[in-house]
Protein backbone atom coordinates (compact mmCIF):
# COMPACT_ATOMS: atom_id res chain seq x y z
CA UNK A 1 0.00 0.00 0.00
CA UNK A 2 3.05 2.41 0.59
CA UNK A 3 4.43 1.73 -2.49
CA UNK A 4 1.55 2.35 -5.03
CA UNK A 5 1.37 5.65 -2.87
CA UNK A 6 4.94 6.42 -3.43
CA UNK A 7 4.64 5.35 -6.99
CA UNK A 8 0.84 7.89 -7.26
CA UNK A 9 3.14 10.70 -6.08
CA UNK A 10 6.34 10.24 -8.35
CA UNK A 11 3.79 9.92 -10.81
CA UNK A 12 2.26 13.45 -10.19
CA UNK A 13 5.76 14.83 -9.79
CA UNK A 14 6.18 13.73 -13.22
CA UNK A 15 3.42 15.46 -13.99
CA UNK A 16 3.64 18.52 -12.89
CA UNK A 17 7.60 19.14 -13.64
CA UNK A 18 6.49 18.54 -17.20
CA UNK A 19 4.08 20.94 -17.01
CA UNK A 20 4.40 24.43 -18.73
CA UNK A 21 4.48 26.36 -15.37
CA UNK A 22 7.17 29.22 -14.07
CA UNK A 23 8.16 27.85 -10.76
CA UNK A 24 7.67 31.33 -9.41
CA UNK A 25 4.30 31.99 -10.62
CA UNK A 26 1.88 31.69 -7.86
CA UNK A 27 0.75 28.34 -9.77
CA UNK A 28 4.09 26.74 -9.72
CA UNK A 29 4.95 27.53 -5.69
CA UNK A 30 1.17 26.10 -4.82
CA UNK A 31 2.76 22.52 -7.35
CA UNK A 32 5.67 22.63 -5.84
CA UNK A 33 4.44 23.29 -2.06
CA UNK A 34 1.80 20.25 -2.85
CA UNK A 35 4.51 17.67 -3.90
CA UNK A 36 6.08 18.70 -1.50
CA UNK A 37 3.85 17.67 1.56
CA UNK A 38 3.05 14.81 0.04
CA UNK A 39 6.11 13.43 -0.23
CA UNK A 40 6.67 14.36 3.79
CA UNK A 41 3.21 12.41 4.42
CA UNK A 42 4.16 9.32 2.65
CA UNK A 43 7.42 9.08 4.63
CA UNK A 44 5.53 9.48 7.59
CA UNK A 45 3.01 7.02 6.49
CA UNK A 46 5.99 4.73 5.44
CA UNK A 47 7.57 5.46 8.86
CA UNK A 48 4.48 4.35 10.74
CA UNK A 49 4.04 1.34 8.80
CA UNK A 50 6.80 -0.06 9.38
CA UNK A 51 7.23 0.74 13.34
CA UNK A 52 3.48 -0.77 13.47
CA UNK A 53 5.15 -4.10 11.70
CA UNK A 54 7.56 -4.29 14.67
CA UNK A 55 5.06 -3.60 16.79
CA UNK A 56 2.86 -6.25 15.78
CA UNK A 57 5.49 -8.90 15.21
CA UNK A 58 7.10 -7.80 18.50
CA UNK A 59 3.25 -8.52 20.65
CA UNK A 60 2.79 -12.02 18.86
CA UNK A 61 6.36 -12.89 20.41
CA UNK A 62 5.34 -11.97 23.90
CA UNK A 63 1.88 -13.77 23.26
CA UNK A 64 3.71 -16.89 22.47
CA UNK A 65 6.00 -16.76 25.07
CA UNK A 66 3.12 -15.69 27.69
CA UNK A 67 1.42 -18.84 26.46
CA UNK A 68 4.41 -20.76 27.17
CA UNK A 69 4.26 -19.22 30.49
CA UNK A 70 0.89 -19.85 31.50
CA UNK A 71 0.94 -23.61 30.46
CA UNK A 72 4.34 -23.89 32.59
CA UNK A 73 2.24 -22.76 35.45
CA UNK A 74 -0.86 -24.27 34.54
CA UNK A 75 -3.06 -21.25 36.33
CA UNK A 76 -6.30 -23.14 36.65
CA UNK A 77 -4.55 -26.27 38.67
CA UNK A 78 -2.23 -24.11 40.39
CA UNK A 79 -5.47 -22.12 41.78
CA UNK A 80 -7.62 -25.31 43.09
CA UNK A 81 -4.47 -26.57 44.73
CA UNK A 82 -3.80 -22.89 46.63
CA UNK A 83 -7.24 -23.35 48.36
CA UNK A 84 -7.18 -26.73 49.22
CA UNK A 85 -3.58 -26.87 51.10
CA UNK A 86 -1.78 -23.60 51.40
CA UNK A 87 -4.60 -21.46 53.31
CA UNK A 88 -7.25 -21.97 55.25
CA UNK A 89 -10.04 -19.91 55.26
CA UNK A 90 -11.42 -18.10 58.62
CA UNK A 91 -14.14 -15.83 59.51
CA UNK A 92 -13.39 -12.82 61.89
CA UNK A 93 -15.36 -13.56 64.95
CA UNK A 94 -15.87 -9.88 65.50
CA UNK A 95 -16.67 -8.40 62.32
CA UNK A 96 -17.57 -11.24 59.88
CA UNK A 97 -14.96 -10.55 57.12
CA UNK A 98 -13.19 -13.66 55.39
CA UNK A 99 -9.78 -13.91 55.59
CA UNK A 100 -7.18 -16.10 54.49
CA UNK A 101 -4.62 -17.58 56.98
CA UNK A 102 -1.29 -19.18 54.82
CA UNK A 103 -0.47 -22.02 56.95
CA UNK A 104 2.74 -21.26 56.88
CA UNK A 105 1.48 -19.41 59.45
CA UNK A 106 0.26 -21.97 62.03
CA UNK A 107 2.94 -23.19 64.34
CA UNK A 108 4.12 -26.92 65.16
CA UNK A 109 0.99 -27.32 67.64
CA UNK A 110 -1.43 -26.25 64.83
CA UNK A 111 -1.75 -22.82 66.47
CA UNK A 112 -1.32 -19.47 64.71
CA UNK A 113 -2.43 -16.08 65.23
CA UNK A 114 -3.85 -13.68 62.60
CA UNK A 115 -4.64 -10.23 62.71
CA UNK A 116 -8.14 -9.18 60.93
CA UNK A 117 -7.23 -6.78 57.97
CA UNK A 118 -10.85 -4.77 58.81
CA UNK A 119 -10.83 -4.80 62.17
CA UNK A 120 -7.99 -5.47 63.58
CA UNK A 121 -8.76 -8.13 65.86
CA UNK A 122 -6.13 -11.38 66.98
CA UNK A 123 -8.44 -14.30 65.86
CA UNK A 124 -6.09 -17.39 67.33
CA UNK A 125 -7.04 -20.26 65.27
CA UNK A 126 -6.03 -24.14 66.54
CA UNK A 127 -6.61 -23.52 70.14
CA UNK A 128 -9.13 -21.83 72.41
CA UNK A 129 -7.93 -18.47 73.81
CA UNK A 130 -8.76 -19.57 76.75
CA UNK A 131 -5.95 -22.34 77.60
CA UNK A 132 -3.24 -20.04 76.15
CA UNK A 133 -0.74 -18.70 78.64
CA UNK A 134 -2.36 -15.49 80.03
CA UNK A 135 -1.65 -12.57 77.54
CA UNK A 136 1.45 -10.99 79.07
CA UNK A 137 2.86 -7.62 77.92
CA UNK A 138 5.06 -7.96 75.27
CA UNK A 139 7.45 -5.71 77.12
CA UNK A 140 11.46 -6.50 76.56
CA UNK A 141 13.24 -7.28 79.57
CA UNK A 142 15.02 -3.94 81.23
ZN1 LIG B 1 -12.56 -8.48 61.83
Amino acid sequence: MESQVREKIAYLKGLASGMDVDPESKEGRLLHGLVEVLDSLSASVEHWAGSQRELEEYVSAIDDDLSDVEEFLDLDEYDGDMEETSYVRLECPRCGDTLYLDEDMIDDEGVAEVECPNCHRTITVGEPAASRPAASPQTPPA
